[in-house]
């Protein structure tokens, strides 16, 4: 057995460079077997492309099928008058809404794949209420919640993809600050008054944050100095 006397790497006993360091091998106790047959391929080949219509067609089976199962067991043997195959059919249909439609279509834009998939969200939510008979939660809680976040997540996304570091990282925390407050007022509103609190101590925190990126975004010399500093 040898060893590349560069970088100390164990070499193949057929080996008539370092793989790592590309140093020759000269042994003269132990030449280079050249009638060995490699270890590894000599030729680079091509990994075959996933076919993404073939993947989704598994997909689709996967989901319909742990579907179709947990509804029968639902119906015929488990727990049958507790509806708890909705939650296993919901969540498939959000999985196979977030994962299916971005193999299939090429050319549609990401935007409407974002939309779906919070839709799918959606329609979750409303499945669980149905299931549990917790139309107060949905109602006071869960579509008022999911409504801000899909839309702040929907305008950051169109907005912030063709700006500077600077600009999205101002967007994002602009973002999470509003998201927080209308948290705390959709659950103070569940549970009785609105009393800002914990909401207010963050967004002081977000524009404390935020002040020195906008200040930094408003100097051209500044910000190249920035830039330079952590290489974005
Ligand atoms: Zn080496």
């Amino acid at each position: 057995m040898s060893y590349c006397v560069n970088c100390g790497v164990e070499l193949d006993g057929d080996a008539v460079q370092c793989p790592l360091c590309q140093t020759p091998v000269i042994n003269p106790v132990c030449p280079p077997d050249t009638e060995m047959t490699p270890n590894f391929p000599l030729e680079r080949q091509e990994v075959e492309p996933v076919d993404r219509k073939e993947l989704a067609m598994l997909l689709s089976a996967m989901a319909l099928c742990a579907s179709v199962c947990c509804g029968l067991l639902n119906l015929f043997l488990l727990w049958r008058g507790v509806p708890w195959s909705w939650f296993v059919m919901g969540a498939c249909a959000m999985l196979w809404v977030w994962l299916v439609p971005p193999l299939v279509l090429r050319k549609v834009p990401s935007v409407v794949f974002l939309l779906l998939d919070l839709l799918a969200v959606g329609g979750l939510l409303v499945l669980i209420s149905a299931a549990t008979h917790g139309q107060s939660w949905l109602v006071g809680i869960a579509l008022p919640v999911w409504a801000g976040f899909s839309l702040l997540l929907l305008i950051i996304w169109q907005t912030a993809r063709k700006r500077s570091f600077l600009s999205r990282s101002l967007l994002v925390l602009s973002g999470i600050v509003l998201f927080l407050l209308w948290l705390e007022f959709v659950i103070d509103r569940f549970l009785g008054a609105y009393h800002p609190m914990w909401s207010l101590i963050a967004a002081a925190v977000g524009i404390t944050m935020m002040l020195p990126l906008a200040v930094i975004r408003t100097r051209p010399n500044l910000r190249r100095q920035v830039r330079r500093r952590f290489h974005f």
